[in-house]
């Protein structure tokens, strides 16, 4: 079954629902950068993060980034996201060297430092949310920036349970958030199911749906699922693109690359697709640059 999100809403329409099942979006991330455990983990729960909050845009054109940056050996992660459903991202360390045996917790590997929350809204300039990682468990970081730098009352769950080859077993999550002035009841409520319920990649491997999890969860808070959309992690760079990108840098910069008479590779960062360019193409580049600026 290919992952889906799962927007619905719940206590008279106080609550609002996004849910996640993200192993096929974790895994294809782990086999394109090649990832030991911890860094699997990580990846895979801003993934998570990435999928649910793109989810949550508004408008079909919008962009989400999200940036960690630690003092960790991991250094840190991009994701991106948009509102249908496409999602990518990459780790700036992959390999850890750590084992499934042995794993580090994401915390160790992510260290102290700062998330950023970037949204294109097609706006001149983009929203920028910062919050500084208060655990480096991400989803605590999350609930964090939410309650911070959107003041929003957030619950976030992330998480990711690895085989014993390291391959992805189950991923997922849910965000939850407060309207302002839900009642007190609503709240407690929720806060008493929430701490009730197993986490839910548990769930999902005892073979549990989604739809199922999420029905119990609010079982006495009045759900009403409103739409379920597929996920993927999805790269949209090109030969183009990267030609695009050639274009815009310096032209003594080409001029020597060129001049060193050998292919050049370029790998895209968020799949490793690999890109090559002969001196004769960068020559035509240079070329159309030079048309282009007569
Ligand atoms: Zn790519």
């Amino acid at each position: 079954m290919p992952d889906y999100v799962l927007k619905a809403t719940a206590g008279n329409g106080q609550i609002r629902v996004f849910a996640a099942t993200t192993t096929g979006l974790a895994e294809t991330a782990r086999r394109l950068h090649q990832t030991s455990p911890v860094v699997t983990q990580a990846l895979g729960r801003l993934l998570t993060a990435g999928a649910l909050m793109g989810s949550m845009m508004k408008n079909a054109d919008e962009l989400l980034t999200l940036k960690i940056a630690g003092d960790g050996p991991l250094s840190g992660l991009l994701v991106t996201a948009d509102a249908k459903g496409n999602v990518k991202g990459y780790p700036y360390v992959s390999d850890l060297s750590d084992t499934i045996t042995a794993p580090l917790p994401v915390s160790a590997a992510i260290g102290s430092g700062t998330l950023n929350v970037l949204k294109d809204i097609g706006l001149k300039e983009p929203y920028v949310g910062y919050a500084p990682l208060v655990s480096g468990e991400i989803a605590e970081d999350l609930t964090y920036y939410y309650a911070q730098s959107e003041q929003i009352p957030t619950s976030v769950s992330l998480g990711v349970l690895l085989n014993d080859d390291g391959s992805v077993r189950q991923a997922g999550g849910f965000i939850i958030q407060l309207m302002p002035d839900t009642d007190d009841a609503v709240i407690d409520a929720l806060e008493a199911a929430l701490a009730a319920t197993p986490s839910l990649t548990k769930q999902l491997d005892e073979g549990k749906t989604l739809e199922t999890i999420i029905e119990v969860l609010f079982k006495d808070l009045n759900l009403k699922v409103s739409k379920t959309e597929i996920i993927r992690f999805f790269c949209d760079c090109s030969r183009q693109r990267i030609t695009k990108a050639l274009m815009s840098i310096g032209k003594d910069d080409l001029v020597e690359i060129i001049s060193d008479q050998e292919d050049i590779e370029i790998n895209c960062d968020f799949c490793q697709e690999k890109y090559h360019f002969s001196p004769e193409d960068l020559q035509s580049i240079l070329d159309h640059r030079a048309g282009k600026e007569a």
